[in-house]
């Protein structure tokens, strides 16, 4: 056999395999109903002595998976906020791990290191961000806290006269961290992996919109002064709600704060004119964070950091041993991430970018939002639901309520999961669950360029057909 058989039936297969997944996705619940122990039995057992020929490895591995992949991928899939893949994207993945480089460095694969250096360029003009800023490439936002955290570290601890790369944070001035209540959990994660720990942080109450308020953040950060970093919000994980950061951006920098803001999804509305306007001033804080994952649609994994200040960025996480290779004016990913070895995470996102232009990342993030608005208001347009959240972006939130005349909050919130799972249990269409502001709710997001007008409308079918079911079951039971 030469060595380009060995390739040819496994990689046949794979591709064969994917179309057809890919394709197929109409005709299959988008839900993944197989159980944990079926999935346990069929691809567990010892580990074999013996080894396979790889199509066969193949064959078992598609064949064992069947009921557990979860159609996150699909037009009808609006759980958590997740994106599908753009074909592009996904086919430049396919050729990333075929290349196989290892994208630490520019000499250990040149042409990914100029792809990031380009994809980072055009993130920050489409997102209106300084030309001056830095940025990583990482497995997602969780990762770009990390960095973008890391670099508030280093330059609020300059400023302290603190090397904290050379001697950690014992015996440090403290940092205290100013937030939004309703910020997402990966926040704490970043602060606790950076030894700020959970007790840095002070949580201040938002509007109804989901905003924090001008003057309640100045008086907080008025109360001492010390080190700060102010996190606020572009698109918070409920009601994608956006901080007014044209306000809010000034306020901290007069306390000499440092301003991260978490972007994971609601970033990419500053790319749509029709949009921006949410994000007004967004460009003057000094991090930011940004999936591809998420909104972009490349496949996982795939998050952005970037730096307004690209020194304290470098001084965070670049990395100098005697045995790489450095190469003139190129740039080196490791002076810039958090890890060593590293797939080449730039290469869907170019891809990507290069497949829909601006005007193409416009109009995804503007279908979405329609989407999105029509899903919530047609759904909780049905009997038994209710808006809960009416999306600005493209999340917003339903609550389905229980009919009986003397029931209570909680009776709702029971309602509202036995719904959600009642729709996903149809496979017609994925809601996630979630507590907001003490309540249960759907919640309803769209990101994923697949979605059209014909997936909403048989999301909304699935809805209405549980909904009269559950009221016809009910009418029933009260007249029998
Ligand atoms: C998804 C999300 C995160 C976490 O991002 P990962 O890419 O999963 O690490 C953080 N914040 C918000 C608002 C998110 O939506």
């Amino acid at each position: 056999m030469t060595r380009h058989d060995q390739w040819t039936a496994p990689l046949e297969y794979a591709f064969r395999h994917a179309v057809k997944y890919l394709r197929e996705a109409d005709l299959r619940p988008v839900g993944a109903f197989a159980t944990l122990d079926a999935l346990r039995q069929r691809l567990g057992g010892p580990l074999p002595d013996e080894g396979l020929p790889s199509e066969q490895v193949l064959d078992e591995l598609v064949r064992d998976v069947e009921g557990g992949i979860l159609g996150s991928t699909s037009a009808r899939f609006f759980g958590w906020v997740i994106g599908g893949t753009l074909p592009a994207a996904l086919a430049a993945d396919w050729l990333v791990s075929a290349w196989d480089q290892n994208a630490a460095i520019h000499a250990c694969g040149p042409a990914e290191a100029v792809i990031e250096e380009i994809a980072g360029e055009w993130l920050k003009r489409l997102f209106g961000l300084p030309a001056t800023a830095s940025f990583a490439f990482v497995s997602g936002t969780q990762m770009a806290h990390v960095t973008c955290l890391g670099a508030a570290r280093h330059r609020l601890l300059v400023r302290a006269g603190w090397d904290v790369e050379e001697k950690g944070l014992f015996g440090a001035p403290a940092i205290r961290v100013v937030t939004s209540s309703e910020r997402h959990g990966s926040i704490e994660r970043a602060l606790r992996i950076l030894g700020l720990g959970k007790n840095s942080v002070r949580s201040l109450p938002c509007s109804h919109a989901g905003q924090l308020d001008p003057s309640a953040l100045h008086q907080a950060l008025s109360e001492a002064a010390q080190p700060t970093i102010v996190i606020l919000q572009a698109g918070d994980l409920n009601i994608g709600a956006c901080d007014p950061f044209a306000e809010l951006v000034p306020i901290a920098h007069e306390h000499g704060a440092w301003v991260h803001v978490d972007g994971a999804f609601g970033l990419w509305a500053a790319a749509s004119p029709r949009y921006r306007h949410l994000l007004r001033g967004v460009e003057l804080a000094d991090s930011w964070t940004n999936d591809g994952h998420k909104w972009l649609n490349t496949p996982f994994d795939c998050g952005y950091a970037f730096v307004a200040d690209p020194q304290a960025h470098r001084g965070a996480f670049s990395h100098r041993t005697s045995y790489t290779m450095y190469v003139d004016g190129a740039r080196d990913q490791i002076d810039w991430n958090p890890e060593w070895s590293r797939r080449g995470r730039a290469v869907p996102t170019y891809a990507a970018l290069r497949q829909l232009g601006r005007d193409g990342v416009a109009d995804l993030v503007n279908r979405s939002c329609a989407h999105a608005h029509a899903l919530v208001t047609r759904i909780g347009s049905l009997p038994g639901a209710a808006v809960a959240f009416e999306p600005t972006i493209n999340q917003g939130l339903v609550r389905f309520l229980d009919p009986r005349p003397d029931a209570t909050e909680a009776d709702h919130d029971r309602r509202t999961d036995l719904v959600i799972a009642q729709i996903c249990a149809t496979g017609e269409a994925f809601f996630g669950g979630t507590t907001w502001r003490g309540r249960r709710c759907m919640r309803v997001s769209v990101c994923n360029w697949q979605t059209d007008t014909a997936a909403v409308d048989r999301a909304v079918a699935a809805a209405r057909h549980v909904l009269d079911d559950l009221l016809a079951r009910e009418t029933r039971l009260d007249n029998g």
